[in-house]
């Protein structure tokens, strides 16, 4: 059941979007290399700004922009911030969905990498990800080229992360936390929420999210709260102080930090 009063806010309109300030990462352009309109994952998270994963898009990836289009809009977008003399601090791929996805993610890398080292060369790549091609070896050799990793974690238990992350092709859990674990130096994102469309907060919940984070070993955790409507109702906001109680035990635990972002 959709929630009546969202509004997809993130559908971006283009390959190179921005430039805007994150609260993780100062002034950034994202790189959105799925199509303008459309939304395509293979997860439908309850609190997705892009709104509800329709399955069939998922045989769209042709309506992807073509790596020669996307070469294109970084050379020329990035110049352009150059001349203006916008100093960017992150280029974050991200965008309409899993970028992952993208076909010829790979190349895709290649592309922001080389507009990067020719008109932004002090700003960093990061890359948003779900996790879920983390199996593909073109995906992960990729990934590793960036100079950050933010895999999406969301809960220690599989039942939650089926609540919360809603896997389109009920991907396995096992399968996220064996593609991660491979993974080099990288981040977890993580939101906390309550609500009856899946509660991460419980004592109990937060223990076994701890558990796995323990043993992924990330750099740190970026652990932050519902700052929009979300797509599908029974999603409820967190109160900051419980994002800094998740975050201290967290740390007293593992000694793993955790950046927290209302
Ligand atoms: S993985 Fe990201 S793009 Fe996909 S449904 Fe979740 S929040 Fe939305």
């Amino acid at each position: 059941m959709a929630n009546k009063h969202f509004e997809s806010q993130l559908l971006t309109g283009g390959i190179l979007y921005g430039p805007f300030h994150a609260r993780r990462r100062g002034t950034v352009v994202g790189v959105n290399l799925l199509p303008n309109d459309v939304k395509i994952c293979n997860f439908d998270c309850v609190y997705c700004h892009c709104g509800l994963t329709d399955a069939a898009d998922l045989k769209r990836l042709d309506l992807c922009p073509p790596i020669e289009a996307v070469d294109r809009a970084l050379e020329e977008g990035l110049r352009e911030l150059a001349a203006r003399n916008v100093a960017l601090d992150t280029i974050i791929i991200s965008g309409n969905g899993e970028p992952t996805l993208y076909p010829r993610f790979s190349e895709a890398v290649n592309v922001v990498e080389a507009a990067r080292t020719a008109h932004a060369a002090t700003a960093k790549i990061a890359a948003l990800t779900n996790g879920t091609l983390l199996h593909k070896p073109s995906v992960a050799v990729a990934l590793t080229r960036v100079d950050a990793r933010v895999v999406k974690f969301d809960a220690g238990p599989a039942d939650l992360f089926d609540a919360i992350d809603r896997p389109v092709y009920g991907f396995g859990f096992k399968q996220l936390l064996q593609g991660v674990k491979a993974l080099p130096d990288f981040a977890l994102q993580s939101i906390f929420l309550a609500g009856s469309a899946g509660d991460n907060t419980t004592d109990a919940a937060v223990d076994e999210w701890i558990a796995k984070v323990r043993l992924l070993k990330p750099l740190y955790v970026e652990i932050y709260g519902l700052d929009r409507l979300a797509p599908v109702p029974g999603v409820e906001k967190v109160p900051l102080e419980r994002l800094r109680g998740i975050s201290h035990r967290l740390a007293s635990r593992t000694g793993i930090e955790g950046r927290v972002y209302e």
